[in-house]
């Protein structure tokens, strides 16, 4: 891992979970990385990470447990998300 990536995975998780941040207005609940798939060569970096809490990653309403569609539908794209981040670095 580079320097920069470390950095910059730092400064997102102190950013809070983006959905969090909408939804609730809660800007420092716990962070995992997750990994916006954008196809293309398929390996993405870590430019297109977007923090999410546990539940909001993996959970009953979060985007792995909901499967992509659903959670952009409910909450908006996920490139959204990563803009959203993004403007908060
Ligand atoms: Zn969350
Ligand atoms: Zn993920």
């Amino acid at each position: 891992m580079t320097k920069a990536e470390k950095m910059h995975k730092a400064a997102l998780v102190e950013l809070g979970c983006m959905v969090c941040r909408q939804e609730f207005g809660i800007t420092d609940s716990p962070v995992q990385l997750h990994h916006l798939r954008t196809g293309g060569w398929g390996k993405g970096d870590y430019t297109t990470l977007i923090p999410l809490c546990p539940e909001h990653h993996s959970g009953k309403t979060g985007v792995h447990g909901m499967g992509t569609k659903a959670f952009e539908r409910r909450y908006g794209s996920q490139i959204s998300f990563l803009q959203m981040a993004e403007g908060l670095l």
